[in-house]
């Protein structure tokens, strides 16, 4: 079979919800948005559930009634877009619970569904999502009537734990909830590391479950395993792939794997940048990465690999981040479709 695995280890997310959980003596709920960072909201979201989580979020509604068709009735689900136009037959439908951001949503939500559970987002300083102080200054009252479930912001910089910036937003959101008996929720990953002061009564892990930085003592949940195709033995001169992106010093011998930049694979992953793994043994790529196919520099390997693994304990998530000069959410949510997904636990 010439299709690249995709294995996704659920002990490895509980575990990682888990650990985050025994961090903070609140709630710690879980996000689910962009398909559970790219590796399956309806298998992540029930692996959850089951392990205890109560309430989940996504980004818009849509991803909201399917993780709601996999998980079924009980755990909340949360919206972070709130209650867009044409919303309400399937916040009302689906029970989502839409995380309001302007006084238009408000209004919209408090007409078309009446008493139907919201929340509240406040915007501390990111100037992304949610209403700001004089916004929420005119609206509170209002709100406050139909009774939020929950009053939340997010923190721009809380993977830096010594930025200026998690304390002004921290400041700003207890001066926008002073006074207000009303569940709270300011942290992410990020925000759930830096301390009891950023945790209020829930938390809302994402990138942490599913093994990336900055939850550093995550356990890696996605590993990734490329078929060999090809196996050929090169002369020293001889060049490598596109651009004649390696030249071979010795004799070599380059394996060619089923999987490229097509898979989220980026074409920044070139030579030098990653090994790919055979076992424990690390061999480099070779050349530049093309749609569908990597090569690999196999000499040193006493036999033919049938598979090489570009994702797993040695290499995370994050190494690959780095290496293509990006995040550890990108890695994960570019990983395409292609994949044959399996998963243990
Ligand atoms: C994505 C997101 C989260 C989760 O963030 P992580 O950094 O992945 O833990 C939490 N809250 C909001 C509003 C988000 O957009």
């Amino acid at each position: 079979m010439t299709t690249a695995r995709l294995t996704l280890n659920l002990d490895a997310l509980v575990t990682n919800w888990r650990n985050l959980d025994a961090l903070t003596n609140c709630e710690t709920a879980a996000v689910v948005k962009a398909n559970g960072y790219g590796l399956d909201a309806g298998r992540v979201g029930k692996a959850l559930a089951k392990a205890g989580a109560r309430n989940f979020f996504v980004a818009i509604a849509e991803e909201g009634v399917a993780l709601r068709r996999a998980i079924g009735p009980g755990p909340g689900i949360s919206v972070f877009a709130g209650h867009m136009e044409g919303d309400a037959k399937l916040l009302r439908d689906f029970q989502l619970t839409p995380m309001l951001n302007s006084l238009d949503q408000m209004l919209r939500h408090f007409e078309s569904l009446p008493g139907h559970p919201f929340g509240v987002q406040l915007d501390t300083g990111m100037n992304r999502l949610g209403m700001e102080a004089a916004e929420w200054a005119a609206v509170r009252d209002i709100a406050l009537s139909q009774g939020p479930v929950l009053l939340m912001s997010h923190l721009a910089c809380s993977d830096a734990s010594n930025h200026p910036m998690n304390a002004h937003q921290l400041q700003n959101f207890l001066d926008l909830t002073e006074g207000l008996d009303l569940p709270r929720s300011l942290a992410a990953t990020g925000g759930l590391l830096l301390g009891r002061n950023y945790h209020f009564d829930l938390c809302r892990p994402g990138i942490g479950l599913y093994g990336g930085l900055p939850f550093g003592d995550a356990l890696p949940v996605a590993q990734l395993d490329l078929p060999v195709i090809q196996i050929r033995s090169l002369d020293p001169g001889e060049t490598v792939g596109y651009g004649n992106g390696w030249t071979a010093q010795r004799p070599s011998r380059i394996a060619t794997v089923a999987a490229g930049y097509a898979d989220g694979l980026h074409r920044a992953l070139g030579s030098g940048q990653v090994q790919v793994y055979a076992g424990d043994t690390p061999c480099p790529v070779a050349g530049r990465v093309s749609m569908d196919l990597i090569t690999v520099d196999v000499t040193d390997l006493s036999n033919d690999p049938s598979h090489l693994s570009i994702l797993n304990e040695r290499q995370t998530v994050d190494t690959l981040a780095d290496a293509a000069g990006t995040i550890g959410y990108e890695i994960l949510t570019s990983l395409g479709s292609r994949y044959a997904r399996s998963y243990t636990g």
